[in-house]
This record gives C-alpha cells, sequence and structure tokens, in this order.
C-alpha cells in the first residue's frame, strides 16, 4: 500500500530523514516511534505529498506521490500535530469545510459528513465551535476531518499527545476501530503507545530506521539479558570476590549506595541462566548479608532504548 525508498530529506544541509525504506501492507497498523526530532513528521509529510524528498520515491497504492501527486493523495486521510484546527467553525462546518477540499461530490456530501461524525462520535457536538470543545474532542474532529472521502491510508501524528488517560483510552480504541477498515499509520515517541495499538513498529532515530518489527519480537528480543536486583549489607567489601566464581554474570554496577549502609547492585547475566542460588550461597559464605533480591526482565521500554542509544553510539552493537 506504501512504499518507501531509499528517501532521505535534507534541510540545508541538515539530513532530518536518512535514506530510509519500508513498506507498508493493505490494512497494517503500522507506528512510527522515536524520541523528539528523530524524523518522523518529516516523513509523514513526505508520504502525504506536502513536502518533497530530497532524493528516493514514495508510492502510496502503486501512484507515485510527487508524479501522480492527485491520485496519491486522494488514497490518504492526514491528521498533522499538534490539532490545528479552525477555531471558529462548528464541528460540521470544519468537515464540510474538509468535504470540499477534498473534491466530495455535492449530493454525497451531506451523508459522508454524517458517516465521518458518527465514525469518530461526533454527532453530539456536531454544532458546537471548535474553540468551546475539550483537547480529545479536538483531537477527533482532527481525526474526521483526515477521514472525510474515506481514504484507504490514515496518517495520525502524534494522536494521543496532550491528551488526558481516559481520551487517550478513547481515542486508541477509535484508532484500532478505524484500523479495520484502514491502513493506519501513527507516530509516537511513547512506546506503550505504539505497543497497544500497532502490529508493527517502525523504530526511527536520528533520521535512520533502527529497527521494523511487531512489538512481541521487539520485547522478545530484550529477554536475552536477565537483570538481577539485589541490596545487600557488606560491611567487608566483599561483593566483587563472591560474585568473581559465578558463571555468566555479564556485568554488575553500584546502583544506590543507601544511608543506612546497605548499596542496591544490578547484575546483568546471560538469558537463559538464573544464578539467584549462587548469590544466596556465595553471599553468606563472605558475610554479606542480602536485604531484597529480584529478578527482572527486560522490557520493550529497554529494546527501544538500547536501539536508540547504540544508534547515538554511531550504529555499533
Ligand atoms: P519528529 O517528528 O520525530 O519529532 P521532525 O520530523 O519534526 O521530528 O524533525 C526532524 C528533524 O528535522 C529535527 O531535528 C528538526 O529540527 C528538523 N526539521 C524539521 N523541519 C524542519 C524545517 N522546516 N527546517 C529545518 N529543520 C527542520
Ligand atoms: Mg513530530
Amino acid at each position: 500500500m506504501i512504499e518507501v525508498k531509499n528517501v532521505t530529506k535534507k534541510y540545508g544541509s541538515f539530513v532530518a530523514v536518512d535514506n530510509i525504506s519500508f513498506d507498508i501492507k493493505e490494512g497494517e497498523i503500522v507506528g512510527f516511534l522515536g524520541p523528539n526530532g528523530a524524523g518522523k513528521s518529516t516523513t509523514m509529510n513526505m508520504i502525504t505529498g506536502f513536502i518533497e524528498p530530497t532524493e528516493g520515491t514514495i508510492l502510496v497504492n502503486g501512484y507515485d506521490i510527487q508524479k501522480k501527486a492527485r491520485k496519491a493523495k486522494k488514497e490518504i486521510g492526514y491528521m498533522p500535530e499538534g490539532v490545528p484546527l479552525y477555531n471558529d467553525l462548528t464541528v460540521k462546518e470544519f468537515i464540510s469545510y474538509m468535504a470540499d477540499l477534498k473534491l466530495v461530490k455535492r449530493k454525497e456530501k451531506k451523508q459522508v459528513i454524517e458517516n465521518v461524525m458518527e465514525d469518530t462520535n461526533l454527532i453530539d457536538v456536531q454544532n458546537k465551535l471548535i474553540k468551546n470543545l475539550s483537547r480529545g474532542y479536538k483531537q477527533r474532529v482532527s481525526m474526521a476531518g483526515a477521514l472525510v472521502g474515506n481514504p484507504k491510508v490514515l496518517i495520525l501524528d502524534e494522536p494521543t499527545v496532550g491528551l488526558d488517560p481516559k481520551q487517550i483510552t478513547e481515542i486508541r480504541n477509535l484508532i484500532k476501530s478505524l484500523g479495520k477498515k484502514h491502513t493506519v499509520i501513527l507516530s509516537s515517541h511513547i512506546l506503550s503507545e505504539v505497543s497497544q495499538i500497532c502490529e508493527k513498529v517502525i523504530i526511527i532515530n536520528s533520521g535512520k530506521i533502527v529497527a521494523i518489527d511487531t512489538p512481541e519480537n521487539l520485547e522478545n528480543n530484550t529477554k536475552k539479558e536477565n537483570i538481577i536486583t539485589v541490596t545487600v549489607e557488606d560491611l567487608e567489601n566483599k561483593i566483587e570476590e563472591a560474585i568473581k566464581p559465578i558463571e555468566g554474570i555479564e556485568e554488575m554496577k553500584l546502583q544506590k549506595d543507601n544511608e543506612d549502609g546497605t548499596k542496591q547492585y544490578s547484575i546483568k547475566t546471560k538469558a537463559d541462566i538464573d544464578i539467584r542460588k549462587n548469590i544466596f550461597e556465595n553471599f553468606a559464605k563472605e558475610g554479606i548479608t542480602i536485604f531484597e533480591l529480584k529478578k527482572s526482565e527486560a522490557t520493550l521500554e529497554d529494546a527501544f532504548m538500547n536501539l536508540v542509544k547504540n544508534e547515538e553510539k554511531g550504529g555499533e552493537e
């Protein structure tokens, strides 16, 4: 449905998007995930045809967004970042205006507006001025604008920014239900957001794609490391000695030096081993008292942070 091939965007000499390629299939819900400034909005703006790539091509349903702009754009509904809406219009007037922009036929217009308001739950507020609506409703109006003309692809830039938790849940559910009829691309700098809504995640950092995978795979891949967190009283500083004989430890770090004299360490081990028993035995032998011991597995958050960190260091593993 969308093919992005070797796309680069430069602002002057600054490379905002650096030679990215990916495909999005019909019906997928895909999330662009990355920190602020990663290049998410720039990429989305290029797919919608609002800005031109410096290099590379983008096909939307087979149409080149630059060469067949009209046909390609017809397939896309776009919700830009930060809900820029016309405050002095009513909800219905705004949607009607969007219908004009999208060249909806006059005799279909009434029905189109009605359908869109129904899909986004806006019937009750259709005659209110947009400026008087809550942020959550404004977001929905913006989404309604994107839906006019029933485009195959919906592009939603940071759809939940600025919303409270209840509104976030509502928008999420709305996106999921829209995902049944549309191909959806959304962006977010929040991982849980993307992992809860999307079936595919494209992680982008400093203009480059760092990973493309399902949320499940990204999470599984990080479970290769285990972390044990242990709080001890180690009066004679024996901890180094105590862990030395234990096999499979990759790294130990002091995390907290507590006021009560205890210290908290994190110990990273290989994935398939559990060293808790060895820790109990060896620490006891060295006279180290364990106050707390926890085993935690890496989360998707860690996967994301690792990918982004590696990229900043220059892309090494
Ligand atoms: P994201 O949406 O991931 O936060 P953006 O795509 O908005 O990131 O921006 C990517 C980078 O490109 C940022 O460093 C930003 O400052 C820069 N940038 C975006 N738009 C412009 C522009 N019109 N002129 C110059 N630099 C820009
Ligand atoms: Mg952005």
